[in-house]
Parts: structure tokens; C-alpha cells; sequence
């Protein structure tokens, strides 16, 4: 504390953000591919990371999960879990083309997604997906139906964007973007397409906007905000421009308290902390014990949505994939 006043001391206080953190899908694939490990042992091939969390690969590296970024990677006979983030039709020829028993891990509002993009190609339309280039998930939704979606990634995108029949189009969504951002960028493309349709729901997820409505009432109060969550997690780095755009002098993503700068808190009254939706409690309260130690103690938890949603586990995990897997060597 060395010169520190009472007062300033007092006045130092952190705001934790609710919902944060682990969201439905992401608590739902972590625990697929455990249970996948316990009832068929190791080892349970994974491709792409489950989650986008490096505490979580490598927590479930070490019970086994190996993790492999293309299907071709995995000897035959074996089991092979699809990532929250889907994948494209073609992944799941691969796999039956590799003779590998699948789980599919993907979000359910992700499968949701993918859905709309394959019923809308079937009515022919032009599909143009608002999402980021390279993202897992932008892969994936887009394979459902290549010949029918254009990216869009980002307000900037838009001017560029072609379409066969503008009476014809409708926009689809990456689960995990900017909200605010997003309508920007649907905003642009109604008016150089005034016929543009939405899609039937919101494609961006319910995870995804709340953590982002908590991060916004966080950043408005906070002059640093604290995000946990890993570099290429989308979702976290939304987390990071909402917050500065909600009015946080500064916002930066971190994996962990090791990657605090001290420099940070220089002149710095109230801490915004939150997480992204694949990062676990566990790695939130280290960044909290770290900064206790630094006189930011007192938390006061700023919770604007209640979270209750839950998903079942993949349909596969109840029936025999050792015995599937070994089924398809034989044949
Ligand atoms: S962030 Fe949303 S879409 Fe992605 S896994 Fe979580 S609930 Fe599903």
C-alpha cells in the first residue's frame, strides 16, 4: 500500500461482470469430451481445439484428448469429437472416409445456424454471412452451402459485396460477433439492398449478448477492463471492444493474471473484470486474487441478464462408438 491514503485505498474496488464466462455449448463440449474419455478411454481425438481456451485443451490433454486440426490426422478405427464451433458437411465425409467413429460437439446454436443457411440455398436465395474471415465457425456454416454465401466481415465489407438477384438475399450471422457492430453492418447492407431479409432469429447467440449487455454496464464505470479469455477466442475479443466503446479508458484480453501488466492500474480507481464464454471460473479467480493483493479487493458483482439455459450431451455419447469404430476397421 506504502503511501497510499485510507481513502484512496477504500475507493479502489473492482466491478465483476454476470453472465460471464462458460456458456451452455462450451460447458456442454468440455464435458462431452470427459465423459467421452471415461467411457471409452483414451485416447478421444478432438479436431480443431474444443473450446477456443488453452487452459482448457491442455487441462484435457492430460486426460487424454488429443487434439488434431484436420480429420486426415487420425488413424483409422479411432473416435474423433467435433469441436463447439462445427464444421462443414465434407468433415463429416472425411470422417466416414477415415473409417472414424464421430461426436459431434457443435452448439446446438450453432446447428441452428447451419439449418437456415442450408434451407435458404434449397429456396435459392443468396445468403450473405456477417462473420469473420478464417474463424472456425464462419468455415463450417459456410460449407453447408459454398455456392450460395458470401462473407461479409465487418461495416467495411459491405461495398464490395455482390449479388445475383438483390431481391433474393438474406443475411446470416457468426454466433459470437459484436452486437452493436453487427446491426452497423446490416444497417449498410439495407440500404444498398432494401430487400434484404433477416434471419428468422438471432443468429448471434444469447451467451454473446449477455455477456456483452454486462460488459457494456462494466466498461461505462471502470477505467480498465479486464477480459479473460484467450487470443483467438471471438466471442472475448468482442468483450474487449465493447467495453472501450461502453467508455473504458483501456480494455485488454488476458489468459491469466501472469499476463497482467502492474502498468495498467497506474492511476487506475475501478477494475471491470470479465471472461469470455469458453473461459472456466477457476482462471477468473486468479485474476480477482491478483488483484486483491494490489489493494483492488472489493468486489461488487454488476449482473443486468439471469442465465439458465442448459444443453443435453451429444446423442452419440449414448450409444457404442469403441465398438462402431472398431465395426468400420472390419468392413
Ligand atoms: S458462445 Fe454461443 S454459440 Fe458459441 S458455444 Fe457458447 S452458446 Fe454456443
Amino acid at each position: 500500500m506504502g503511501h497510499m491514503t485510507a481513502a484512496a485505498a477504500f475507493a479502489r474496488r473492482v466491478l465483476l461482470a454476470a453472465p460471464r464466462g462458460y456458456c451452455a455449448g462450451v460447458d456442454r463440449a468440455v464435458i462431452a469430451v470427459e465423459e467421452a474419455l471415461k467411457k471409452y478411454g483414451a485416447p478421444v481425438y478432438v479436431r480443431h481445439e474444443i473450446v477456443h481456451n488453452k487452459y482448457v485443451v491442455k487441462m484435457l490433454e492430460r486426460k487424454g484428448a488429443i487434439f488434431v486440426e484436420r480429420t486426415e490426422e487420425v488413424p483409422a478405427g479411432n473416435i474423433v469429437m467435433f469441436s463447439a464451433h462445427g464444421v462443414s458437411p465434407e468433415v463429416h465425409e472425411e470422417a466416414a472416409r477415415g473409417r472414424l467413429a464421430t461426436i459431434d460437439a457443435t452448439c446446438p446454436l450453432v446447428t441452428k445456424v447451419h439449418k437456415e443457411a442450408v434451407r435458404f440455398a434449397k429456396e435459392d436465395y443468396d445468403i450473405l454471412l456477417i462473420g469473420h474471415e478464417g474463424h472456425e465457425e464462419v468455415i463450417g456454416t459456410t460449407g453447408e452451402a459454398p455456392e450460395h454465401i458470401t462473407l461479409v466481415d465487418g461495416p467495411d465489407d459491405v461495398d464490395k459485396v455482390e449479388v445475383r438477384d438483390p431481391d433474393k438475399i438474406v443475411w446470416l450471422s457468426q454466433t459470437t460477433l459484436s452486437v452493436d457492430e453487427t446491426m452497423e453492418t446490416v444497417e449498410r447492407l439495407q440500404e444498398k439492398f432494401p430487400k434484404l431479409i433477416s434471419p428468422p432469429s438471432d443468429d448471434i447467440c444469447y451467451a454473446t449478448q449477455n455477456r456483452q449487455t454486462a460488459v457494456k454496464m462494466i466498461g461505462a464505470d471502470s477505467e480498465l477492463v479486464i477480459v479473460v479469455g484467450s487470443q483467438n477466442s471471438s466471442n472475448s475479443k468482442r468483450l474487449v471492444e465493447v467495453a472501450v466503446g461502453a467508455g473504458a479508458d483501456a480494455s485488454y484480453l488476458v489468459d491469466g493474471p501472469e499476463e497482467i501488466d502492474e502498468a495498467w492500474l497506474a492511476g487506475v480507481t475501478t477494475v471491470g473484470v470479465t471472461s469470455g464464454a469458453s473461459v472456466p471460473e477457476v482462471l477468473v479467480d486468479g485474476v480477482l486474487e491478483w488483484l486483491a493483493e494490489r489493494g483492488y479487493g472489493d468486489v461488487d458483482v454488476v449482473q443486468p441478464v439471469q442465465e439458465s439455459i442448459t444443453f443435453s450431451l451429444p446423442k452419440e455419447l449414448r450409444r457404442d462408438l469403441r465398438a462402431e469404430a472398431a465395426a468400420a476397421l472390419s468392413d
